[in-house]
Formats: structure tokens, C-alpha cells, sequence
């Protein structure tokens, strides 16, 4: 039998009715096309029954697109004053949203799910950033996450997408692509947000991959570090602080005069196995 979706007022409607007047503190740019709203939350599949871990849900205009695609969502958001709004979706979809409020830098989602579950967030750039590098760089792989679907401003989600050679290669694509797949999945006009930031957004869906065997993620971060803290050296000079990093080169038949940008992200953990096992 198909589910009912409750009729909800529109977003701005929510907005002005709870006084929700976007805070640039707190990154508030807010999204109210629905038809938008619905398309986001298509990007990480089918979501009926599955547990779904938003972050920022301010006056609910994505959360309710989750909710509508049968999601179980938990979000979790800094702004005391959208409690009420959200009051009001988990009325509409009883049972379906858990909200925390806090900062999402200071918890943990592994204490918050007790099977895999999908990450959806539309963020303010630097907190966006810190949790998505977080959500990289842990221990645990394959980890908790199922996958990420987040907003970013475009250039940020072109430096996590970027391959080799392009300008916008760097560490950020390496750290995302290394046991992951991540790809740009939707370009978002600023004049889709309300009120319209000055740049371009767009969103990046993230899944894992498998972990190549005998790397140490920690020894990849070194590498990657010394090798685009000088991005116009040739790697023979920005690789020679790292102790080994210049013979493992040669061992591995890559030449030294060549630059950071240039190394694929296979390559860069090729550099960090040798180097993981010297
Ligand atoms: N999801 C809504 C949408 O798409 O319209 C709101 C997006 S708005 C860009 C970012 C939201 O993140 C705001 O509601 C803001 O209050 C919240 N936020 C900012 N910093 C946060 C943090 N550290 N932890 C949790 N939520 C945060």
C-alpha cells in the first residue's frame, strides 16, 4: 500500500511563522523548492526504512524530503530556535525523525546508530568541511557511514572530486578518493538558497570503497602533506624532508622530476605503502 504524505505548510511559511530569520553565524542559508528538496534526497537511493543522519536541518525543508522518502531520520542542529518547526514534522511523520540538538562537531554518530546508516547534510562551509574530513580520516574502514551526500560551495566539491591534473587536485582529493568514490552529483544555483549566498554550491555523494592493504592512512596524510605543501616542486624536492620518500620513487618507477599534481591518487598510496612497510 503506498504511504500517505502529509500535506505540510510551505517552508517559508514555517520560517516566518516561527521567526526563523537566517543567522549568518550559524551558516543559515535555507532551501524552500521542495521539487529541489525531493531531488537531494533521491541522491543516496532508495530511503524507505533506512536510518538517515542529517545534519543542520534548520527549519526542515530537507528533512521533510527525507521524511517523505520514508527515511528514519535522526538531525541534529545548533539552533534552538527551529526545535518547534521540527516539532511539527515529527508529528507529521510519527515516529520517522529524532532531533538532537547540539553541535554536530562535538558528537559522535557512531554512539547515535546501531547499524550502517546514510549521511545527508547541508552545511555551513567550515563546519561541512571539518565533519567531512572527520567522516575520512577514520580508523574504522569500511566505516559506520553507508554513504555522504553534502553540499558544499563548488569549489570545495570540485577540490573533493578533482583527478589528477586538474587545478583543483589536491590533498582533499586524494584523502576523499583513496578508499571512496566520490562524485559532484548536482550543481545548486546560489538563487536556490534563501538568503542566496555569494557563491556556487553544489552537492557530493560519497561511498566507500575498499581499503588498499598495507597503508597506513596516517603515513598517506605525510605524504600527500609534504608533497602539496609544495605543489610546484618537483616531488625529488618536496618529498626530501620524508625520510625514504625519494628512494621509495625510484623503487616504484615514478619519475622524481615530476610534481604532486600530476600523481595519481593510485600513486600516492603506492609512495605511502612502500613507505607504511620500510
Ligand atoms: N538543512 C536546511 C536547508 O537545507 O535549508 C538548513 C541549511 S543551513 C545552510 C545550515 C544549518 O546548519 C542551519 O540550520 C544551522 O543552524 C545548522 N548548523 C550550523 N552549524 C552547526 C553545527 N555545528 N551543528 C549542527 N548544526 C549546525
Amino acid at each position: 500500500m503506498d504511504r500517505i504524505t502529509p500535506t505540510l505548510p510551505p517552508i517559508r511559511e514555517v520560517i516566518a511563522r516561527h521567526g526563523l530569520s537566517a543567522s549568518k553565524a550559524l551558516g543559515q542559508n535555507f532551501l524552500l523548492d521542495e521539487q529541489l528538496l525531493d531531488r537531494i534526497a533521491a541522491i543516496p537511493g532508495p530511503l524507505q526504512g533506512k536510518p538517515v543522519l542529517e545534519v543542520g536541518p534548520g527549519p526542515g525543508g530537507l528533512t521533510r524530503a527525507l521524511l517523505r522518502a520514508g527515511a528514519r531520520v535522526t538531525a541534529i542542529e545548533m539552533d534552538p530556535r527551529c526545535l518547534p518547526a521540527l516539532a511539527e514534522l515529527d508529528e507529521a511523520f510519527p515516529g520517522q525523525l529524532r532531533v538532537i540538538q547540539g553541535d554536530a562537531l562535538a558528537i559522535d554518530p557512531a554512539t547515535l546508530f546501531e547499524e550502517p546508516y546514510v549521511v545527508v547534510a547541508n552545511l555551513p562551509y567550515n563546519v561541512g568541511t571539518a565533519l567531512f574530513t572527520g567522516w575520512l580520516s577514520g580508523q574504522e574502514w569500511p566505516p559506520r557511514w553507508a554513504s555522504l551526500t553534502l553540499m558544499f560551495q563548488l569549489e570545495v566539491a570540485q577540490r573533493i572530486t578533482a583527478a589528477a591534473g586538474d587545478s583543483a587536485y589536491g590533498r582533499l582529493a586524494v584523502l576523499a578518493q583513496w578508499r571512496s568514490a566520490a562524485k559532484l552529483a548536482m550543481k545548486v544555483h546560489r538563487s536556490a538558497f534563501t538568503p542566496p549566498p555569494k557563491v556556487m554550491s553544489a552537492i557530493v555523494h560519497v561511498t566507500p570503497a575498499e581499503m588498499p592493504g598495507g597503508v597506513s592512512a596516517r603515513m598517506l596524510e605525510r605524504v600527500t602533506e609534504a608533497a602539496f605543501g609544495q605543489r610546484r616542486k618537483m616531488l625529488r624536492q618536496s618529498l626530501k624532508a620524508l625520510p625514504g620518500a625519494v628512494d621509495a620513487l625510484d623503487a616504484l618507477g615514478i619519475d622524481p622530476v615530476r610534481r604532486a599534481e600530476t600523481l595519481s591518487v593510485a600513486e600516492f598510496v603506492a609512495i605511502a605503502r612502500v613507505l607504511s612497510n620500510g
